[in-house]
């Protein structure tokens, strides 16, 4: 199980610097993070702490176990942004 940031994302990229195992990417001094729509959290790297649920001002973040259904997809999302 992991947590999942969700399209909700404004990238503040306060999470990525909260969490403890850096399983959220890109970061802001990444290239991508010019590009991309939304930062993910690597599925394998993440520990479940739950930091970055408390951190992220537009509540953006889930466990996986209590995504709204209409975000259903961020799931698949999050994990092939690191494949
Ligand atoms: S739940 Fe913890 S380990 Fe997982 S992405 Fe958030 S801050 Fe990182």
């Amino acid at each position: 199980m992991a947590y999942v940031v969700t399209d909700a994302c404004e990238k503040d990229f306060l999470c990525t610097t909260e969490c403890a195992t850096s399983a959220i990417h890109p970061t802001s001094d990444e290239a991508a993070a010019r590009t991309v729509s939304q930062v993910y959290i690597n599925p394998d790297e993440c520990i479940d702490c739950g930091s970055c649920v408390a951190i992220c001002p537009v509540n953006a973040i889930f466990s996986i176990d209590e995504l709204p259904a209409e975000k259903a997809d961020a799931a698949e999302k999050n994990a092939a942004y690191f494949q």
